[in-house]
């Protein structure tokens, strides 16, 4: 048998434990990272190891590893497996394509335009838009930030920015926002912060039009706003539309930031959250985080993909661009070799349809009011998240949420964590999963109230 078949044999054992394993020990013990080269064989060695030794170290990682997809898993912005899409990733392994030309890719290239296309009419975006899949979310602000920037002066590309560029996000922003500022040479100091309103977090439009107003009366250049679609704390939308109409007076660009919230445009019932997403000049979201693909799936969609192809492409033929251009993914990247996101998230929209995928946020949704419903009926809870959120904020019994939640994964109960919003301090369940059912949300509560009942 060749060495492939034999490793493959040997991944699927391996997964197969791991499976099991997922369902006896939904948290895998907490190693201290000063025991991690006692407790597991990390060491690399001179000698080869044999076929069993390998097997075994390898099952011993896996095994020791913090468990994302299980029902005890609340603690980051994704969770659960959709297997459907870990056959695409799969396969993008075995295939090993790079997307940057049609000639290297070959189909996969229409995969990803087919997922761009079809996104792009269901957020009313006209023929002229286009898009890409990043590295991540804090990429597609990146690249967002970039076309407004040279969108702003198109001699930037070539001599560098030369005046004071002003950009605009939500206090509650991803923290992405001031290192791209960095990077792109406007400069962590030209990001304005806007207020949030202190009940839902969402940012207050006045409060933007003032500070444009007050940077444009002392001689500075507004260029970009980013506005968020699920803030990463509270998981709030800031109110597309008005932000809209006031960079559309300015002319400034709009990106909305939809790496945790924007999937939610999938579903025929929360959609509105995403209302006039149509008029930004680009949109991304992390298909990763609520559509449950493997990590990393990252789109950035944009009105006008000439900008993607002014901003990112050596060359900047742009208008000269034949059919085959079309193909050379490369010509709209950050990098040169790309690795194959878009299969992934098509082989699970192919499978389930878009009706699934509606399905799959509507669950999350779904699970979020279980929480939240959970918690007013128990007066024990303190309550802070919002409905049409699912990043359900509260306190228990006023336990300090870091000690709790610390606790509960050093005892291998819950992988939960907690943020925080003004003077809050909180704990966060984030029902991301769309595996879990109600029953294990419930579980959640119990194993919780169990925890605290024992330990505090
Ligand atoms: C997760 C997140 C990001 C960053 O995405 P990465 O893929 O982790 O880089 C950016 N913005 C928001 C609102 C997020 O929730």
């Amino acid at each position: 048998m060749s060495t492939i078949k034999q490793d493959l044999q040997l991944f699927n054992q391996i997964v197969e434990r791991l499976l099991k394993d997922d369902l006896d020990n939904p948290v895998a013990a907490r190693i201290p990272v000063e025991e991690l080269k006692q407790k597991l064989d990390i060491s690399l060695v001179d000698e080869p190891l044999a076929v069993e030794d390998f097997k075994k170290s390898l099952e011993e990682l896996v095994l020791a590893t913090p468990k994302t997809a299980t029902n005890r898993f609340f603690n980051q912005l994704f969770g659960g497996k959709q297997s459907k899409a870990i056959i695409g990733d799969l396969l993008a392994v075995i295939l090993n394509n790079s997307m940057y030309t049609y000639k290297v890719a070959g189909p996969q290239v229409a995969i990803e335009k087919e997922i761009i296309t079809t996104v792009n009419k269901m957020i009313d975006y006209g023929p002229s838009s286009g898009g890409t899949f990043p590295t991540g979310g804090s990429m597609s602000n990146y690249m967002a930030m970039i076309m407004a920037r040279d969108a702003a002066d198109e001699t930037t590309r070539n001599r560098g920015v030369n005046q004071q560029l002003i950009a605009y996000s939500s206090i509650e922003s991803h923290y992405s926002n001031a290192k791209n500022a960095s990077f792109s040479g406007i400069g962590r100091d030209n990001v304005r912060y806007i207020a949030a309103d202190p009940q839902t977090g969402e940012m207050l439009p006045g409060k933007l039009k003032e500070q444009i107003e007050l940077d444009i009366a002392s001689g500075l250049k507004p260029f970009y706003v980013n506005a968020t679609a699920g803030t990463t704390v509270l998981g709030a939308y800031d109110p597309i539309n008005a932000i809209a109409a006031i960079c559309e007076v300015h002319n400034l660009w709009l990106h909305v930031d939809g790496a945790f919230g924007g999937g939610a445009f999938f579903s025929e019932k929360y959609k509105h959250l995403l209302e006039g997403v149509n008029r930004a000049d680009s949109f991304s979201f992390n298909a990763h985080k609520m559509l449950g693909t493997p990590m990393t799936c990252s789109v950035i969609l944009v009105k006008d993909k000439r900008h993607l192809y002014h901003s990112f492409s050596n060359d900047a033929e742009y208008l000269y661009q034949t059919d085959s251009d079309d193909y050379n993914l490369g010509k709209s990247s950050f990098q040169c070799g790309r690795r194959n996101d878009a299969l992934k998230f098509w082989t699970l929209w192919k499978a389930v349809g878009t009706k699934g995928l509606s399905n799959i946020v509507d669950h999350q949704f779904y699970l979020a009011d279980i929480a939240r419903q959970y918690i007013r009926k128990h007066p024990d809870y303190t309550l802070y998240s919002n409905d049409d959120s699912i990043a359900i904020c509260f306190n228990y019994k006023n336990i300090d949420a870091n000690e709790l939640c610390t606790s509960l994964y050093e005892k291998g109960d819950l992988m939960v964590g907690f943020g925080q919003f003004k003077e809050d301090e909180f704990v966060r369940l984030i029902t991301i999963n769309a595996n879990n059912s109600k029953e294990d949300i419930l579980n959640f509560f119990t194993v919780l109230e169990a925890h605290v009942e024992k330990y505090f």
